[in-house]
This record gives C-alpha cells, sequence and structure tokens, in this order.
C-alpha cells in the first residue's frame, strides 16, 4: 500500500489464540458476536479469539519506521501460538535489514507489541534506531519490572529510549497522537502524503467489532470508558472516508478501509 509517497507495509509476526471471547468481553453475550463471525471469520476459532500480531513498516525517501515489534522469539508469550517469531523475515522479505530501521515507535508496551525490541540476548534488535515511546508507557512498564517481556524487552533498552509526552511529528506526514485508553500513555499514527492519508489504530479497537460498537467493554482496555471516547471521536474521520485504516489485529494485511455496510460499521481489508 502507497499514501502519497510513503509506503505502508504489513509486517507479519505472530498468529494465536488470545482467548475465549467470554473471558475477554465477560458482558458481551455470544449470540452478539455472530455477525462479527460472519464478517471477520479468520479472528474466530470456536469460541476464542485468533489472534494475528502483525507490525508495520512505514517507509519513505527520509525515514524507515517500524511501527511496534510484535510478539518476539518464540517463547516469550505463555499464549496458544499458531505461529510466531515471523518479524525477522518479513523484513528481509520487504527488503529492510535490521539496521535499515531509523525509528521503532512503540505504541504502547504490551506483550504483543515489544517482542523484537531486543534479540534473543537481550541486545537491541535494531542497533541505529531510535526507540520512541511515549513516557507515561515506559513509567507503567517499569513498575512491573518482574514481567518476562519488561524484563527482556524494556529493562536493557530504557537508556535509549526517546521519550514522548504527546503528539509528535515523527517524520515529514508521520505523526504519532494520543488515543486514551487502552494502557498509559496509548499512541497511534496518521499518514499524509500528497493528498492521502492513514490511520493506523494500534489498539484502539482491537477487534474490529469495536469500530462497529466504540462502547465494547473489553477487558485489557485499562481505561474502558476513555477507549470508547476515543473510538467515538475517531469514527468521523475514518469511516466512509478516503482514508486508510490499519490495525495489526485485523485479518489479511490488516490494511484497508471502514466503510458502513447494512447499517454496520465494517473494516474491509485493501485488494
Ligand atoms: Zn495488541
Amino acid at each position: 500500500m502507497v499514501v502519497g509517497s510513503i509506503e505502508l507495509l504489513p509486517v507479519p509476526d505472530a498468529v494465536g489464540l488470545l482467548a475465549d471471547y467470554a473471558e475477554v468481553y465477560p458482558k458481551v453475550p455470544a449470540e452478539e458476536w455472530e455477525p462479527y463471525r460472519e464478517l471477520y471469520p479468520g479472528l474466530f476459532s470456536g469460541a476464542s479469539w485468533r489472534l494475528p500480531c502483525n507490525c508495520f513498516l512505514v517507509r519513505s525517501e527520509e525515514v524507515t519506521i517500524l511501527v511496534d515489534t510484535g510478539v518476539g522469539p518464540p517463547g516469550l508469550w505463555d499464549w496458544t501460538a499458531e505461529d510466531e517469531g515471523r518479524l525477522p523475515a518479513a523484513l528481509d522479505d520487504l527488503g529492510t535489514r535490521p539496521d535499515d530501521v531509523d525509528i521503532v515507535f512503540l505504541t504502547h508496551l504490551h506483550i504483543d507489541h515489544l517482542g523484537w525490541n531486543t534479540g534473543l540476548e537481550g541486545a537491541a534488535f535494531f542497533p541505529g534506531a531510535r526507540y520512541v515511546v511515549h513516557g507515561d508507557a515506559l513509567a507503567f512498564a517499569q513498575n512491573r519490572p518482574n514481567l518476562p517481556h519488561i524484563r527482556r524487552c524494556i529493562e536493557p533498552l530504557v537508556d535509549r529510549f526517546e521519550i514522548i509526552t504527546g503528539d509528535v511529528e515523527l517524520a515529514p506526514g508521520v505523526v504519532a497522537f494520543s488515543a486514551p485508553g487502552h494502557y498509559p500513555g496509548h499512541m497511534a499514527l496518521r499518514l499524509a502524503s500528497d493528498g492521502q492519508d492513514a490511520v493506523l489504530l494500534a489498539d484502539i479497537a482491537v477487534h474490529p467489532a469495536m469500530l462497529d460498537r466504540p462502547g465494547l467493554p473489553y477487558a485489557s482496555d485499562l481505561d474502558q470508558a476513555a477507549c470508547a471516547e476515543t473510538r467515538r471521536a475517531l469514527l468521523p474521520e475514518i469511516v466512509d472516508r478516503e482514508v486508510v485504516v490499519a490495525c495489526g489485529h485485523y485479518p489479511g494485511t490488516g490494511i484497508g478501509r471502514v466503510v458502513t455496510r447494512n447499517g454496520r460499521v465494517v473494516w474491509e481489508e485493501a485488494p
């Protein structure tokens, strides 16, 4: 996908079973998932949520940015993985080596967004990159030093993180913006180039059903009310608009558009 003169490329890392829907959406009866099961069959495996975990490469003449670093090498996360550890090969397929990455932009510090911050030996996996993260996210993670993914993927890098505290232009046409609710300091990304636009949702709406029902209470949204508000505020910008909408937890490439179909707000993968 090209947004003006900026490339937006999916970097698949992992897919697996996160949990049963009933566990992470305890207030949503099973039958309410049926329309979404039809719309997004790849996100369901029986009663479980089948979760892709993709990252994105944002590449222009000026800069190469990796947005999030996935689940990481196999074994770090105790989940039911179907496939994991793909990011290095996926980057290679795109012609990008780890030391080509100028900026690693971390939308937040959940386990499925930071796995390749470091390699297996604990050193930075992207040796030449600026690692950019919101200060509130880093502080929250550092308060949990016993979590294995924090110990392995955050602690060794504390001295090289570049802290941001709000909206910031990472590169020409690439703007990180605050998207409160899912995690402290949670950030998303806008791309704008030559009259074309894209929004990278990060985990504003981890499941596309939450675009249709922005109030859906999801257990891993730390502040559910703020999350719902963030979704509601963003929808007018992305629904039925000429704007590319990407999320690493959506099916396929995770790159598409948000449209109204039969009265529902639906994310559709770009052809
Ligand atoms: Zn996530």
